[in-house]
């Protein structure tokens, strides 16, 4: 796909460049600031999402220097704010900055010169709307421009929900700015429609760009269980797109960072891994940042603080052993890779298991009014309470970490108040049922139903059969107008390429597949593991179902022609889309949801087609089964193709040293010996390569048929 170049002609006629050029020395804008200045100059109200440091700042400075008048710049951000005034004072505007780090006169002389007319620029943060004084200061000088940065704090999808931002709505109409432009790196559609609704916005003009990491090739694999992604991650970073370069693994919790980190330790030898998480104190903490960023350590296990202060540029992959609980702290976090703009790899390793705990946390963090009432009765009638006595009091609760959660509703308003000590107590005039305490619980549970559902969108992420970046894109707003750059599901070379779920109804016969599998579940009665029903499902002789009784059901091998890998992928799936749960504890057992009962019993259709290899007997499950298989074992090379198979590998490692991507974006080892097989001679030979396409003609065709020419049976 290429566009067309600008014609040299309009270079010499661009007067917005110009000004750019002139004020910032920058040669260009970036992706989607013009349009953004074009609008807001055009007097459109205006929106830009963009991610971090796409250059949203500009977007506001040039219009501030170009229109007469004062930009009004809200950002909750004191500490950028001065280095911006500093770095546009450096470049001769007059900006200013009031906020708390100012002293009283300081604050002073800023509005004098605000009044006087000198200022062009003045960056406040969203505190000094509390007074009213200030608004009027900035009614009396004329506005050229309001822009509130980082614009999602107004909602309270966000998790940067900053109370001050709710009052620039009213702000707004009192001051009735000629221009508005609101900026966000955060974009999806609910924080979105609340920073529109909430800053008088709705008639805006929309710009999202600037989200496709290009340099990023993602990839997401189902993991069987806990000892498959240990499996994974070790060949990663020994054999696999991890074994050289900065690499960074993210996992949920400290638990999991020392566990992870003591399998990468194992397959790396000491030094070379260093371990971050919450937990550690100061010292050690910044001794393994040093490690990493100095480059002696190559990876670093750690939980997702990691990364704010580690400002490393060439790490060249991220992988996640956890699913992250939204997609745009995937994003973020597969963001930390490539920096520097150079290729880069992110594997998310995912156990659909593993979600059980995330949507524990959520419903633990936003308890139900069953819950808060039976805790508000225990601290009234009981007397002051840590979280910890609380649960243990309370079998509504559901541990220390509920109680925490149900004391801070209480104490927001007022109903419990600290008592020193980490305990509690009830306000003595609180009334004694938690409806009349003011609590917004219609909220709380809106809040936590949100928070399921982005956990969803997360899930669908890794199932989705479509391409990841497109996937990703769409999520965030962002038309999806370029080819992908790559992941697993496009790239015809790799394993994952095989479709994988599609949210549409399915046909009767992936119907069918699903309600067997969910009666097999039904049948084995929530009291085995994942592993059992699959086992039974797929009609196993093994040993693992003697003396269940298992092998005796009626569903006992009515998975049989799928298999067993497969038939546990399928159970997976059911977890995720909620037909199927795993319970809690130790031995975590397999159980059927009231909706997996609804489409057993015919009565719903399930939203989803499951992948293609899953169907009963397709040839495309067998593949699948004698990838797996061959997957671990070392590739042979017949003596008489190991001339040609060097000079491909040197051919191609030239190849990508000179256009600065890995060997594996010129073609993969799998093409490579299809290329061996076939020993292409002409462009019809050529194409009818596995993984060769006409793009690849294109690029290197004709240079790759001289490599395989003098090697060609003759
Ligand atoms: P954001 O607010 O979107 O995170 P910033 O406004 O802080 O990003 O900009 C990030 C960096 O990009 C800054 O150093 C800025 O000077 C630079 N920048 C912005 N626009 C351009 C451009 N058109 N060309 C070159 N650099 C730019
Ligand atoms: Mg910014």
């Amino acid at each position: 796909m290429s566009r067309p170049a600008p014609a040299p002609a309009a270079a010499a006629n661009d007067p917005l460049r110009d000004a750019l050029r002139a004020h910032f020395g920058f040669d260009d804008f970036h992706k989607g600031q013009r349009a953004v200045i074009e609008d807001l100059l055009a007097g459109h109200p205006t929106v830009a999402v963009m991610p971090t440091g796409a250059g949203k700042s500009l977007c506001y400075q040039l219009p501030g220097l170009l229109l007469d008048g004062v930009t009004v710049v809200v950002s909750p951000l004191i500490a950028l704010m001065k280095d911006q005034v500093d770095a546009l004072r450096a470049r001769g505007v007059a900006a200013e900055y009031i906020n708390s780090s100012l002293d009283p006169e300081a604050q002073r002389a800023a509005l004098d010169r605000l009044a006087g007319g000198a200022t062009r620029l003045v960056y406040v943060a969203p505190e000094r709307f509390r007074s009213g004084a200030f608004i009027r200061a900035l009614q009396q000088v004329p506005l050229a421009l309001f822009a509130v940065d980082e614009a999602h704090c107004i909602s309270r999808w966000g998790h940067d929900f900053r109370p001050d931002y709710t009052r620039l709505g009213a702000v707004v109409e009192r001051l009735r700015p000629p221009r508005l432009l609101a900026c966000t790196a955060t974009a999806t559609p609910d924080v979105r429609d609340d920073m529109l609704r909430a800053l008088r916005l709705d008639a805006a003009q929309v710009h999202v760009a600037g989200f496709l990491r290009d340099n990023l090739y993602l990839e997401a694999r189902l993991c069987a269980n806990e000892r498959d992604r240990e499996k994974r991650l070790v060949h990663f970073l020994t054999r696999g797109a991890g074994q050289s370069g900065a690499v960074i693994v993210y996992a949920s919790t400290r638990k999991r960072v020392e566990r992870y980190a003591g399998v990468a330790w194992k397959a790396l030898g000491d030094g070379q891994v260093v371990a971050y998480h919450g937990g550690m104190d100061d010292t050690e903490r910044s001794a393994a940042q040093e490690a990493f960023m100095s480059g002696r350590a190559r990876v670093a296990v750690a939980t997702n603080a990691f990364g704010m202060g580690v400002d490393r540029a060439d790490v060249r992959a991220v992988v996640h052993v956890d699913l992250p609980r939204t997609l745009e702290g995937y994003y973020q976090e597969v963001g930390r890779a490539g920096r520097d703009r150079e290729p880069a790899r992110c594997l998310l390793l995912y156990n659909p298991i593993d979600t059980r705990v995330h949507h524990f946390l959520i419903d633990q963090s936003h308890p139900d009014p069953k819950a808060l009432q039976a805790a508000w009765h225990a601290l009234r009638t009981r007397g002051p309470a840590t979280p910890r006595q609380l649960a243990e009091a309370v079998d509504a609760l559901d541990g220390a970490n509920q109680a925490e959660t149900v004391l801070r509703h209480l104490a927001k308003v007022d109903a419990a108040q600290f008592d020193g000590g980490g305990a509690f107590r009830a306000h003595p005039d609180a009334p004694p049922d938690v409806a009349d305490l003011g609590l917004d619980l219609a909220g709380i549970a809106r809040h936590r139903d949100h928070e399921h559902d982005k956990l969803r969108q997360m899930k669908r992420f890794v199932h989705e059969a479509g391409c990841r970046h497109a996937y990703v894109l769409r999520y965030f707003g962002e038309q999806v107008d370029a080819e992908c750059p790559g992941c697993d599901r496009c790239d015809p070379d790799d394993d994952n390429a095989a479709p994988g779920v599609v949210f549409a109804p399915p046909d009767e016969g992936e119907a069918l597949l699903i309600r067997k599998a969910l009666a097999g579940v039904a049948r084995a009665e929530g009291r085995y593991g994942l592993r059992k029903v699959a086992a039974m499902l797929a009609g196993s002789r093994a040993a693992t179902l003697r003396g269940t009784g298992l092998d005796a059901l009626s569903t006992f091998g009515l998975l049989k022609d799928v298999g067993l890998d497969c038939t546990v992928e399928l159970l997976q799936l059911l977890i995720d889309q909620d037909l199927a749960r795993m319970s809690g504890g130790d031995y975590p057992l397999l159980q059927i949801t009231e909706a997996g009962w609804e489409v057993m019993q015919g009565r719903t259709c399930p939203g989803f087609k499951p992948p293609p290899h899953l169907m009963p007997g397709s040839t495309a499950a067998r593949r699948v089964e004698r990838m797996r298989k061959g997957a671990a074992a070392e590739v042979d090379v017949d003596p008489e193709d190991a001339p040609l198979v060097d000079a491909l590998r040197a051919w191609r490692a030239d190849q990508a040293r000179e256009r600065g991507v890995p060997a594996y974006v010129v073609f993969s080892d799998r093409t490579l010996f299809a290329v061996v097989d076939r020993r292409p001679t002409d462009e019809r030979g050529f194409l009818a390569v596995h993984g060769l396409g006409p793009s690849k003609w294109e690029t290197f065709g004709p240079d790759l048929l001289q490599v395989v020419a003098p090697f060609a049976a003759g």
